[in-house]
């Protein structure tokens, strides 16, 4: 099942022109075809990438200084950029929100958003820490960063329900081995802990 979606568009990206909603020849779904120049505007789901920072038993959260879920808690993650691999995606998100340089252990999660056309890879690694200078540091885009206790996770103040997600999956399993790859269908935004928030 597709959830649709609505994104709206009036110009061609390229020539300007007005756009119509209309399924293309050959094509099931309808799309922003461009009245002049022909030009199929395809829109298809962002991939944000992040990942679960490890240290002697702890948790890396940063507290969001940016809109949404301002001053609410998350593990280091945004969105891929042209030509990165989903890996070094990862390790730019936490150097630029978290200050931490990380080595990644490993592929964590695999997180579909239908509602917001979104797919999160998190993956799993350890703070690298060379004992000169602080492991971590809020970036522009945090309040603040900090290691935490996996018992002390703040679930009424996480941003987002796929880092709630794959935290609780994460808690859940951490001690048992299992180094499978966590896959989930997240379906509202918002943490379960805080409804119509
Ligand atoms: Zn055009």
């Amino acid at each position: 099942m597709i959830t649709k979606i609505k994104f709206t568009m009036k110009y061609c990206s390229l020539c300007g022109a007005g756009v119509d909603l209309v399924v293309p020849p050959g094509d099931h779904l309808e799309r922003h075809v461009c009245l002049a120049c022909g030009q199929i505007h395809y829109q298809n789901p962002k991939v944000v990438t992040g990942a679960i920072v490890e240290h002697q038993g702890q948790l890396l959260l940063c507290r969001r200084a940016i809109e949404p879920r301002y001053g609410l808690w998350t593990i280091p993650a945004g969105f891929m950029e042209n030509g990165e691999t989903t890996a070094e995606a990862a390790l730019r998100e936490t150097w630029e929100e978290a200050q931490a340089r990380v080595a990644l252990s490993g592929l964590y999660g695999l997180y579909s958003l239908p509602f917001a056309s979104q797919v999160y890879v998190i993956y799993r690694g350890e703070l690298v820490d060379d004992g000169k200078s602080p492991p971590f540091f809020p970036g522009p885009e945090s309040l603040e960063v900090e290691l935490v206790d996996p018992e002390e996770i703040p679930w009424e103040e996480l941003a987002f329900s796929v880092v709630e997600s794959a935290l609780r999956h994460y808690c859940d399993k951490s001690n048992s081995g299992d180094l499978s790859i966590h896959e989930a269908v997240i379906t509202s935004p918002r943490s379960s802990n805080r409804p119509g928030d």
